[in-house]
């Protein structure tokens, strides 16, 4: 059984991005692959990390206590969970799941968001999810923008498109792209724990993280593993149950 989006949004061609990390003899098994990031890039927490079981946990409570921060081109996909509802969802929207970090000033209506789910919904689990079609992304790593970029654009450009050409071997564009949008998803992770309000309920168990990228055409989610440092299929994950 796949766990994820209950229906697929088909927009543009399918990344066959982990095809190059983990190749395998049944292409049926190709969702079900690894995508392994470079290690030294991010500076994240295991134990902070939380899992499909408890998601499945939270999700049991009447309230309102998972926060999804998704992309605005992603449509109504991320609504439709397989192992919840709406009712249990807090949803932000915005360019490509961005989150900015604490040492920009001003007012986000992200971070607005961000606070307002977490103080008073009382959010256990945040989820970041982006998605391999995404269209944003495929605009911001065409090397004619660069100059002229601003906001979360800039911000992809300066981190998850510098870090995948300096540092990743990639095939073709499509493997290029689903990189950057892996790594873009741990940047923004980054970004939300550089907030106070956020560091400060990780650190006491009351909050869990998870990093989150769809296939538009199968629906099926890949979660960061913060052990293995990859994406891998969202069941795999053991349940660490930090929160009681
Ligand atoms: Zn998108």
């Amino acid at each position: 059984m796949v766990i994820g989006m209950q229906h697929a949004l088909p927009r543009i061609a399918p990344p066959s991005v982990a095809i190059a990390f983990a190749p395998s003899r049944n292409e049926t098994l190709i969702m079900y692959r690894k995508i392994k990031l470079k290690r030294q890039v991010h500076d994240l927490r295991a134990n902070e990390f939380g899992s499909l079981a408890d998601l499945r946990e939270t999700a049991e409570s009447p309230d309102q206590n998972i926060l999804m921060i998704c992309c605005a081109d992603h449509g109504l996909v991320v609504d439709d969970l397989s192992f919840t509802d709406q009712q249990h969802c807090v949803i932000v929207r915005n360019m490509a799941a961005s989150i900015p970090g604490s040492c920009l000033v001003g007012s986000s209506a992200t971070i607005n968001g961000i606070q307002y789910a977490i103080r008073r919904r009382n959010v256990q689990d945040i989820i970041v999810c982006h998605h391999f079609n995404c269209l944003l992304a495929a605009h911001w790593m065409k090397p004619s923008l660069n100059p002229v970029m601003v906001g979360p654009a800039r911000e992809f450009i300066q981190k998850a498109k510098h870090v995948v050409d300096e540092h990743y071997h990639y095939t073709n564009q499509r493997e290029r792209l689903g990189l950057m949008v892996c790594e873009h998803t741990l940047f923004q992770l980054e970004n939300l724990c550089s907030h106070d309000f956020v560091r400060n309920r990780l650190e006491s168990g009351q909050l869990r993280l998870h990093g989150w990228v769809v296939d538009d055409d199968t629906a099926r989610v890949l979660s960061f593993d913060p052990i293995e440092h990859a994406f891998t299929g969202l069941e795999q994950l053991a349940n660490q149950d930090r929160i009681s």
